[in-house]
């Protein structure tokens, strides 16, 4: 099957429970942002940039683990800024999981390994002989150090603490927007493609489920994707959430005054994301993408669907933010206060595509459509069996042939870049790099010629 068949059947029926209830507006995934701290910076997140006055913020354990039962959804993505930042992020994930509830834990992955060897050393401790073929496994793929490796055999810190173990409900949620070179300059910081990679290889030994989402921009090359997705296949990677980049006002206003980059040249509008997710559904028959047929359809420009932002609600330090993920009108103290007050009429898409909102007009992305075509708000005769056909059949087998992909290509290859900097200072390190072999004066001259960009 292409998803666990749990997973997939608890989502089905909570979605068919509301439905034959008459419930009008439900929540399916709950965007629990527990704090908007971050260790990175990322060229477009909104995020650290509109909660920028309130980074040292945090919610309480409690207000984190009442938030799910509020709403109801059956899947929590927990995010953030980056979530294992967050002091409790153990007790959290573990609390939501006792709920019965899928967890999808977003994380830019700096941290993955950290934790993962606090839940070898808490296990080592309970049963070291089911955990000594892990650590050499670990130790043979150079995944961990041998300081590392005595540190586990030392057991925990804490005995009582909780750690993140693995669980048939819970997912590490990798962010990867690109190959080496390009996911780094999007982070702003070298080496942390390379960071994910070995986080994920990692996971994949201990046990976890691991999936990767990323982000599409503009510049971003479809083929280098495809390549990303081949070389993760063979990591064995459990699925890939892709969405179109939304021109968030906050993120807008810092690639402006920052950056000196133009929006516009960073976002897609909806034109540009039919052409880029125009072979989507070829993909899913290749890489195990999660989502649903009818999304997919709609972002390669085959039909048109409303925005049901409601269903994907999220809640953060303010409170539970309207009308979406996205846009902020104002924040409400519960779910239900939020689905009563925000005046669902003016936001979001009609069905021939026109947006109610300015807004709204370029936004194809899932926290606003998914939903939609998930609930079959829009539904077309076959698309309840199209759904079916597609989370029931059998899951993409890898290609094998992710070696082939050039994956790590930037600074790892000797292709660094400057981050943060114009693209034609980043051109000039590359051409720079590429000069070296062959002519050393010539690099010293375009070094500094990039430099001085
Ligand atoms: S890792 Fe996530 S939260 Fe942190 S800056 Fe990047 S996109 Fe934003
Ligand atoms: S279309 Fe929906 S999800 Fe997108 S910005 Fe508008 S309200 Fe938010």
């Amino acid at each position: 099957m292409r998803f666990p068949l749990a997973l997939t059947s608890k989502i089905a029926a909570h979605i068919v429970g509301h439905k034959l209830r008459g419930t009008k507006k439900f929540a399916t995934v709950l965007q629990l942002e527990p704090l908007h701290t971050c260790n990175l910076t990322c060229t477009g997140c909104g995020r650290i940039r509109e909660y920028s006055t309130s980074l040292k913020d945090v919610m309480s354990l409690e207000d984190c683990l009442r938030a799910p039962e509020e709403c109801g959804a059956p899947m929590v993505s927990i995010c953030g800024g980056e979530p294992l930042i967050y002091p409790h992020i153990e007790a959290l994930a573990s609390g939501i999981l006792a709920q019965g509830r899928v967890v999808y834990l977003c994380t830019n992955a700096m941290f993955m390994r950290r934790k993962m060897r606090a839940h070898l050393a808490k296990e080592f401790a309970r049963d070291a002989a089911a955990v000594e073929p892990i650590l050499a496994k670990l130790q043979a793929a150079e995944l961990i150090s041998e300081k590392e490796t005595a540190d586990v055999r030392k057991g925990p810190k804490d005995p009582a603490a909780p750690t993140m173990a693995p669980h048939p409900f819970f997912y590490w949620n990798v962010h990867l927007d690109g190959l080496e070179y390009t996911h780094d300059l999007i982070v702003e910081r070298e080496g942390v493609f390379k960071e994910c990679i070995l986080a994920m290889r990692m996971a994949k030994i201990v046990g976890y489920q691991v999936a990767t989402n990323t982000t599409i921009y503009k510049e971003t090359d479809m083929a280098e994707i495809e390549a990303l997705y081949e070389f993760l296949g063979d990591i064995g990677i459990d699925g890939h959430t892709i969405s179109p980049g939304y021109e968030y006002d906050a993120a807008k206003q810092d690639m402006i005054k920052r950056l000196n980059l133009q929006p516009e040249n960073f976002f897609l509008t909806r034109d540009m994301t039919r052409e880029k997710f125009k072979d989507l559904q070829e993909w899913t028959g290749r890489f195990p993408i999660l989502g649903t047929p009818v999304y997919h359809e709609f972002l390669a420009g085959q039909r048109e669907l409303t925005c049901s932002a409601w269903a994907i609600p999220t809640r953060n330090i303010g409170g539970w933010k309207g009308p979406c993920y996205f846009m902020t009108t104002a924040h409400y103290a519960s779910y239900q206060e939020m689905l009563e007050k925000v005046d669902w009429s003016q936001f979001g898409v009609e069905k021939n595509g026109t947006a109610r909102d300015p807004r709204c007009d370029n936004c194809m992305t899932q926290c606003g459509f998914e939903p939609t075509a998930a609930i079959g708000i829009d539904a077309q005769w076959g698309d309840t069996w199209k759904n079916i056909k597609f989370n029931f059949g059998a899951r993409p087998k890898p290609s094998g042939r992710g070696n082939a992909a050039e994956a790590y290509n930037g600074v790892t290859s000797g292709r660094g870049h400057l981050t943060g900097k114009k693209k034609e200072a980043t051109e000039a390190a590359a051409a720079a790099a590429m000069l070296a072999a062959s002519a050393p004066a010539a690099v010293e001259a375009a070094a500094e010629t990039s430099i001085a960009a």
